[in-house]
C-alpha cells in the first residue's frame, strides 16, 4: 500500500482558511481532514466530532500524559491536539490528509513527517483580518483582540512552510490550493510507489 501525502495547512485567525478548506473537501474525495481534539468551548456553530472533538482541559491533558496525541499546543488560551491513532490509520491505507493546525503543531509534525507539505494561507490586508473576525461574530471582543495579537506572532513562522496562498478571493484560495495538492500528487517519489508496477513493466 502506497503511503498517502499529509499536507499541514496554517494560517493566522481571521484568513477565512475553515472557508478553503470546505471547498477544497467538496471538490477533492481522496483527501480527508483531521478532526482535533480541543478544550475550547464549542461555538454555537460547531458540531462535536465533525469541527472537533471538544473535551475538558483535565481530559486533554489526560489524552496528552497518555500520548494519544501526534502533536498538542495552546493556542489563544485553549488545547489543540492531532489523534495519533486516526493519522496512523489513515496514512497506512494510503489517504491523503489534511492538518489544519498551528506553527507550533507544524513543527512537531515535520519532525514526525519530513515530507509533509507546508502551506500557510494569508489574508489580503489586516483591515480584512479584523473585519472577517468581527463578522463571525462567535468570539468575545477580549478573544478577538487576543487572536488578532496573536496572529502577528503567527505570520513570523511563514518562512518555514513550503508555500503560501493569499484568501482575497475565495474560490482563487481553493484553486490554488487543489493546484498544489494536486502537484504534490504527481511527485516523483509517489508516483513511483504508486505506479511501480507499470514502471516495472516499461523498463
Ligand atoms: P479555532 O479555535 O479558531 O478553531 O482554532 C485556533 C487555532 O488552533 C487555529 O490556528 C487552528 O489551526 C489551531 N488548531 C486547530 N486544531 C489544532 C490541532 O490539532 N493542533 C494544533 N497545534 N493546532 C490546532
Amino acid at each position: 500500500m502506497t503511503a498517502g501525502c499529509l499536507f499541514i495547512i496554517s494560517a493566522p485567525s481571521g484568513t477565512g482558511k475553515t472557508s478553503v478548506i470546505k471547498e477544497l473537501l467538496k471538490k477533492d474525495d481522496q483527501i480527508k481532514l483531521s478532526v482535533s481534539y480541543t478544550s475550547r468551548p464549542r461555538r454555537q456553530v460547531e458540531v462535536d466530532g465533525r469541527d472537533y472533538y471538544f473535551v475538558s482541559e483535565e481530559r486533554f491533558k489526560q489524552m496528552q500524559v497518555q500520548g494519544e496525541f501526534l502533536e498538542s499546543a495552546e493556542v489563544y488560551g485553549n488545547w489543540y491536539g492531532t489523534s495519533q491513532k486516526w493519522i496512523k490509520a489513515a496514512m497506512d491505507s494510503g489517504q491523503d490528509v489534511l492538518l489544519e493546525i498551528d506553527c507550533q503543531g507544524a513543527a512537531q509534525i515535520r519532525s514526525f513527517f519530513p515530507d509533509a507539505v507546508g502551506i500557510f494561507i494569508l489574508p489580503p490586508s489586516s483591515k480584512m483580518q479584523e473585519e472577517r473576525l468581527v463578522a463571525r461574530d462567535q468570539d468575545h471582543e477580549d478573544v478577538i483582540n487576543r487572536r488578532l495579537a496573536a496572529a502577528r506572532e503567527e505570520v513570523s513562522h511563514v518562512n518555514e512552510f513550503d508555500y503560501v496562498i493569499i484568501n482575497d478571493k475565495l474560490e482563487t484560495a481553493v484553486n490554488n490550493l487543489a493546484c498544489i495538492i494536486n502537484a504534490e500528487r504527481l511527485r516523483t517519489k509517489p508516483q513511483m510507489e504508486k505506479y511501480q508496477t507499470l514502471i516495472a513493466q516499461l523498463t
